[in-house]
């Protein structure tokens, strides 16, 4: 299937970064064979189908390095709360009642979403194990609506009196590894190289270091990576330091030569960070998921963006789950990352619109490990594209279009997504499976949950203008 794209805005992010008016992309099966000026690439190919991108920037999906998908069931039963009340009164015990078609309803929604929002590729993480055999609903809903997936697989099989888990969730060590290898064996490169399996252990204070480690050889032995949340609070951080002779988790994995840190393992939020946590990090070469708007919403507090970029950290981003965020959106996500920057530091300059946008194409694509395959327009690569519409009341004029894709886009203008050469959604609406079923089902699956898990007064919690 050959497709065509004329006549769009071409952002390529790219090495040479070109921007090209008027441009074109030929597409061939799942890569992109040809880009360049419309008149040009037309009178060399022909194509059986073709999209008119008058009007539209056209640029390399967007990439989403963190989410955990199931709180798609638990968005907005914990606001107002920090990390260690939210997880252990809400996430932590609501999980325990997961079932299966939960996780894949949930999986389809956040996805849905995600896609909604430009993004084709995102990892997500799932932990929560009542049962084993959940996390391969997740993959299942990945390759049925369409969007590139890693679901990285973690576990707890350690708990403290600060972070403690329902007794179900946290599991042996040995067990939650032959768990992710099954996975691995069972889904790794799947349709068509669009799914993959990686270990996602968890946070410190959840893993035990002999599980770090093992996770750690398999990834190794399995070729795929890791994630892990990384110094997300003040409070997680300081408990840490006073336990373990005044060493962060950072410094205390790479003094004690814990086999964990590295080219492939992406910490996830990275916010309470010294300057020998950054030096650690470039060091081995650590990938960050930056989280702005969960960061914000659970008053973690700022990542320290700039810096890291000075010192050649590769950051990508991430939405992080849906109950702490409490959406899916990658525009909105862009420019929060943006704007708390350069609040944050009172600097204007803390980050541009067009880092910005490298940081949610082929930043992200360089932490996934797969930036030869995505992240950015180029011949060889996949065909993984987005077609934003600029003719719209929240962009028009068009002026400065890296700016206006931060600034002013809203995922409401999104047009077209294609991901591995198949257009998912066009005109803003999904091809490969009925929205509305979706819809209906992820609200019937959770209706279940709530009165399984009790949290009915989370839900009909009443107007509470000031928490006392
Ligand atoms: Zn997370």
């Amino acid at each position: 299937m050959n497709i065509l794209i004329k006549n769009g805005y071409v952002i390529t992010v790219d090495p040479k970064r070109r921007m090209i008016k008027d441009g074109a992309i030929v597409i061939e099966g799942n890569k992109i064979v040809a880009i360049g000026k419309t008149d040009d690439i037309q009178k060399k190919y022909k194509a059986e189908e073709v999209i008119d991108a008058k009007n539209m920037a056209v640029l390399p999906g967007l990439i989403n390095t963190h989410t955990h998908l199931f709180q798609v069931l638990l968005r907005s039963l914990g606001d107002d709360m920090k990390l260690f009340d939210w997880w252990p009164k809400m996430v932590g015990p609501a999980s325990v009642h997961l079932k299966k078609e939960d996780v894949y309803w949930s999986a389809l929604t956040g996805s849905l979403e995600l896609l909604k929002s430009g993004c084709t590729t995102t990892m997500d993480n799932y932990y929560p194990h009542p049962v084993w055999g959940l996390t391969d609903e997740c993959l299942k809903a990945f390759i049925k609506i369409g969007i590139r997936g890693i679901e990285a697989v973690g576990g707890t099989d350690k708990s403290e009196p600060y972070f403690p888990p329902p007794e179900v969730l946290v599991k042996n060590t040995d067990d939650i590894i032959r768990e992710i290898v099954r996975l691995i064996k069972k889904w790794n490169g799947k349709a068509n190289d669009r799914v993959h399996v990686w270990f996602g252990c968890g946070a410190p204070f959840a893993n035990t270091d002999e599980l770090v480690e093992k996770e750690h050889d398999n990834a190794e032995k399995y070729g795929v990576g890791m994630c892990d949340h990384l110094h997300e609070t003040q409070d997680e951080v300081n408990q840490w330091k006073k336990e373990n002779g005044g060493l962060t988790p950072i410094q205390y994995y790479y003094k004690k030569g814990i086999r964990f840190l590295g080219s492939n393992l992406v910490g996830i939020h990275c916010v309470w960070m010294d300057d020998e946590d950054l030096k650690i990090m470039a060091k081995t070469d650590t990938k960050v998921s930056h989280n702005p708007v969960s960061n914000m919403y659970l008053a973690s507090g700022v990542c320290p963006v700039p810096k890291m970029l000075d010192m050649g950290i590769t950051v990508s981003l991430g939405v992080d789950g849906p109950a702490s965020n409490n959406d899916q959106d990658m525009f909105e996500l862009m420019k929060s990352t943006a704007l708390l920057q350069k609040v944050a530091t009172c600097n204007p300059t803390a980050i541009t619109a067009e880092k910005v946008l490298e940081l949610a194409t082929i930043d992200g694509a360089r932490a996934l490990r797969m930036e030869k395959e995505i992240g950015s327009i180029e011949p060889g690569k996949k065909a993984d594209i987005i077609l934003v519409d600029l003719k719209a009341a929240n962009i028009a004029p068009v002026n400065r279009v890296a700016s206006q894709l931060v600034y002013c886009a809203k995922s409401s203008n999104v047009h077209t997504v294609i991901v591995d050469g198949k257009v998912v959604i066009r005109k803003g609406s999904l091809r490969t499976m009925k929205e509305e079923e979706i819809l209906k089902n992820v609200q019937e699956t959770t209706d279940k949950l709530v009165e399984r898990a009790g949290m009915t007064k989370l839900r009909e919690r009443p107007w509470i203008t000031k928490v006392q």
